[in-house]
């Protein structure tokens, strides 16, 4: 099967991208892209909790190999790593890029060369990683991009903490969305994480993220995602992501026919090298327990990682 091609193009041409990329940017005014809701006017130089200004910063593009199997496919995703996050997760694998700022500032210009580079090198899609406190500069982006001729499905790879307004701008315009599902519980979530109320406003981006995009995830003739929602759970130690509930809670508001991909890549970094708690990778049985939690909840499509050693 042949994918259609994304629905940014239709957007495009009927102007409503643009569109948006300007309401996009007059949020930047008050900015209340993300839960966090600062309010500070980026536009004028203020930042709020993500530190970001208004051109997009970018700390690496490459193509990856290692996202799912119809997300990486052969040639690999199209990766852009964003400079800046709206959270503060203590145990962060891309702390330098996410905490400690490390990144350019780009044009949007810039950013649309960018996706077209990595469709030219071949990748499957475009990954826009932690893009929340840039939405305004992808949606400017996208029409530079287009007139340069891409034509690749976006997908948007986030930590789950999002604002369904914004995510509305995005509806039509990202095809895949790779979500996190990272806790079940509000205390842990703000504690290692920094995200407030993080249970409501990630059920409810789940869900407006299922509504756009439904159940199916459907792949071309090479078994290469073109259009869904994959969402990610990643095991921490000693149950700290309380993995059982969080699959519970999404088989049964989301449907056991939801793609979930269950994540055993956790290692101590950042903040939490020599945490008495965090300071390990999962056991092989705490891992056993999660698979278990996936199939007593009766989930049916996905990917179990497998656990390094
Ligand atoms: S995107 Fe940044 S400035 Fe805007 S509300 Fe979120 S954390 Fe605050």
């Amino acid at each position: 099967m042949t994918c259609a091609p994304p629905s940014y193009v239709q957007l495009w041409r009927s102007g409503e991208l643009v569109r948006r990329a300007e309401v996009a940017w007059e949020m930047l005014r008050h900015c209340q892209l993300c839960p966090h809701r600062c309010g500070v006017d980026r536009l004028a130089g203020e930042h709020g909790r993500c530190r970001s200004g208004v051109m997009p910063k970018v700390g690496s593009w490459n193509l990856h190999p290692w996202e799912e199997p119809p997300i990486s496919g052969t040639r690999g995703s199209g990766t852009i790593f964003f400079s800046g996050c709206t959270g503060r997760c203590q145990f962060c694998q891309n702390y330098p890029i996410s905490q400690l700022g490390v990144g350019r500032e780009v044009t949007v210009e810039r950013l649309a060369e960018m996706m077209l580079e990595l469709q030219r090198k071949g990748a499957h899609n475009i990954n826009l990683v932690t893009a929340t406190h840039w939405v305004a500069a992808v949606l400017a982006a996208l029409p530079h991009a287009l007139e340069g001729g891409l034509s690749l499905p976006l997908l948007y790879n986030t930590s789950g903490f999002e604002r369904t307004e914004t995510l509305a701008l995005l509806d039509n315009v990202v095809d895949i969305w790779l979500p996190d599902a990272k806790y079940a519980d509000d205390a842990v979530a703000l504690r290692l994480s920094g995200f407030p109320s993080y249970c409501a406003h990630n059920r409810a981006a789940l869900r407006e993220m299922l509504r756009q995009v439904g159940h199916e995830l459907v792949l071309d003739d090479q078994g290469i995602a073109c259009r869904g929602l994959i969402v990610r759970h990643m095991v921490l130690p000693d149950s700290v992501s309380d993995t059982a509930e969080t699959l519970r809670w999404i088989a049964e508001n989301l449907g056991r026919q939801v793609y979930v991909s269950l994540m055993a890549q956790y290692f101590p970094a950042y903040q939490c090298v020599g945490d008495p708690v965090l300071g390990r990778k999962i056991t092989e049985a705490e891992y056993e327990d999660a698979f278990a939690a996936l199939d007593a909840v009766g989930l049916e499509n996905g990917w179990v990682q497998d656990l390094a050693d």
